[in-house]
Protein backbone atom coordinates (compact mmCIF):
# COMPACT_ATOMS: atom_id res chain seq x y z
CA UNK A 1 0.00 0.00 0.00
CA UNK A 2 1.26 3.05 -1.29
CA UNK A 3 0.97 5.71 1.64
CA UNK A 4 1.53 3.09 4.38
CA UNK A 5 4.49 3.66 6.66
CA UNK A 6 4.81 0.11 7.62
CA UNK A 7 4.72 -1.16 4.04
CA UNK A 8 7.62 1.18 3.03
CA UNK A 9 9.39 -0.92 6.10
CA UNK A 10 8.76 -3.72 4.57
CA UNK A 11 10.03 -2.27 0.75
CA UNK A 12 13.06 -1.11 2.65
CA UNK A 13 12.04 2.71 1.81
CA UNK A 14 12.27 3.95 4.83
CA UNK A 15 14.93 2.13 7.85
CA UNK A 16 14.30 0.18 10.54
CA UNK A 17 15.74 -1.84 13.58
CA UNK A 18 14.51 -5.38 11.95
CA UNK A 19 15.43 -7.77 14.67
CA UNK A 20 13.61 -10.71 12.94
CA UNK A 21 12.41 -11.28 9.36
CA UNK A 22 11.07 -14.17 7.23
CA UNK A 23 8.89 -14.38 3.95
CA UNK A 24 5.70 -13.63 5.63
CA UNK A 25 6.30 -11.23 8.64
CA UNK A 26 9.01 -8.49 10.24
CA UNK A 27 9.82 -7.57 13.58
CA UNK A 28 11.24 -4.21 14.37
CA UNK A 29 12.06 -1.52 17.46
CA UNK A 30 9.30 0.73 17.90
CA UNK A 31 10.72 4.28 17.01
CA UNK A 32 9.02 5.40 20.25
CA UNK A 33 9.38 2.62 22.84
CA UNK A 34 6.78 2.92 25.57
CA UNK A 35 8.80 0.17 27.60
CA UNK A 36 12.70 -0.92 27.69
CA UNK A 37 12.13 -3.73 24.78
CA UNK A 38 9.35 -2.37 22.36
CA UNK A 39 8.84 -4.38 19.58
CA UNK A 40 6.49 -4.25 16.77
CA UNK A 41 5.27 -7.54 14.72
CA UNK A 42 3.53 -7.26 11.09
CA UNK A 43 2.67 -9.30 8.64
CA UNK A 44 4.49 -8.11 5.48
CA UNK A 45 0.79 -8.29 3.55
CA UNK A 46 -0.69 -5.11 4.29
CA UNK A 47 -4.21 -5.99 5.86
CA UNK A 48 -5.73 -2.76 7.78
CA UNK A 49 -7.21 -4.01 10.66
CA UNK A 50 -7.86 -7.09 12.57
CA UNK A 51 -11.24 -6.84 11.08
CA UNK A 52 -9.81 -7.04 7.57
CA UNK A 53 -8.46 -10.62 8.47
CA UNK A 54 -9.88 -13.89 6.31
CA UNK A 55 -9.34 -17.55 6.69
CA UNK A 56 -6.77 -17.50 4.57
CA UNK A 57 -4.42 -15.06 6.69
CA UNK A 58 -5.17 -17.67 10.20
CA UNK A 59 -1.29 -19.16 9.39
CA UNK A 60 0.21 -15.33 9.38
CA UNK A 61 -1.39 -15.13 13.16
CA UNK A 62 0.17 -18.10 14.03
CA UNK A 63 3.60 -16.64 12.55
CA UNK A 64 3.76 -13.61 14.50
CA UNK A 65 2.82 -15.39 17.89
CA UNK A 66 5.74 -18.15 17.42
CA UNK A 67 7.83 -15.08 16.35
CA UNK A 68 6.93 -13.11 19.44
CA UNK A 69 7.78 -16.21 21.70
CA UNK A 70 11.17 -16.98 19.48
CA UNK A 71 12.34 -13.22 19.78
CA UNK A 72 11.56 -13.01 23.62
CA UNK A 73 13.68 -16.02 24.47
CA UNK A 74 16.01 -15.00 22.17
CA UNK A 75 16.31 -11.61 23.75
CA UNK A 76 16.04 -13.65 27.40
CA UNK A 77 12.47 -12.18 28.64
CA UNK A 78 11.38 -15.18 30.35
CA UNK A 79 10.51 -12.78 33.02
CA UNK A 80 7.10 -11.87 30.90
CA UNK A 81 6.39 -10.00 28.05
CA UNK A 82 2.69 -8.67 26.64
CA UNK A 83 1.17 -8.56 22.87
CA UNK A 84 -0.81 -6.32 22.21
CA UNK A 85 -2.74 -5.17 19.14
CA UNK A 86 -4.61 -2.10 18.86
CA UNK A 87 -7.91 -2.03 16.54
CA UNK A 88 -9.35 1.25 15.28
CA UNK A 89 -9.93 3.86 17.24
CA UNK A 90 -11.02 3.39 20.63
CA UNK A 91 -7.83 1.10 21.22
CA UNK A 92 -5.68 4.52 19.63
CA UNK A 93 -4.41 2.92 16.82
CA UNK A 94 -2.52 4.99 14.80
CA UNK A 95 -1.10 2.55 12.00
CA UNK A 96 -3.63 0.95 9.91
CA UNK A 97 -1.29 -2.15 8.96
CA UNK A 98 -1.89 -4.28 11.09
CA UNK A 99 0.52 -4.90 13.83
CA UNK A 100 1.43 -6.58 17.54
CA UNK A 101 3.01 -4.25 19.88
CA UNK A 102 5.55 -6.66 22.35
CA UNK A 103 6.40 -5.05 25.38
CA UNK A 104 8.77 -5.92 28.12
CA UNK A 105 11.81 -4.52 30.27
CA UNK A 106 9.50 -3.44 33.52
CA UNK A 107 6.64 -4.46 35.33
CA UNK A 108 3.81 -4.02 33.04
CA UNK A 109 0.25 -2.86 34.46
CA UNK A 110 -3.16 -3.83 34.42
CA UNK A 111 -5.68 -2.92 32.69
CA UNK A 112 -3.87 -0.48 30.59
CA UNK A 113 -5.37 2.98 30.46
P1 LIG B 1 -0.69 1.81 17.08
O1 LIG B 1 -1.15 2.95 17.93
O2 LIG B 1 -1.01 0.47 17.67
O3 LIG B 1 -1.14 1.94 15.64
O4 LIG B 1 0.90 1.90 17.11
C1 LIG B 1 1.69 2.31 16.06
C2 LIG B 1 3.11 2.28 16.56
O5 LIG B 1 3.97 2.45 15.45
C3 LIG B 1 3.47 3.40 17.56
O6 LIG B 1 3.91 2.80 18.78
C4 LIG B 1 4.57 4.19 16.86
O7 LIG B 1 5.56 4.64 17.75
C5 LIG B 1 5.10 3.16 15.87
N1 LIG B 1 5.74 3.71 14.68
C6 LIG B 1 5.22 4.61 13.83
N2 LIG B 1 6.08 4.87 12.83
C7 LIG B 1 7.16 4.07 13.04
C8 LIG B 1 8.39 3.87 12.35
N3 LIG B 1 8.69 4.53 11.23
N4 LIG B 1 9.27 2.98 12.86
C9 LIG B 1 8.98 2.30 14.00
N5 LIG B 1 7.84 2.45 14.69
C10 LIG B 1 6.94 3.33 14.22
ZN1 LIG C 1 0.85 -1.45 4.98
Amino acid sequence: MQDCVFCKIVKKEIPAEVVYENDDILVFKDIKPAAPVHLLLIPKKHIPTFFDLKEEDAGLLGELHLAAARVAREMGLEKGFRLTGNCNQDAGQLVFHLHYHLLAGRTLHWPPG
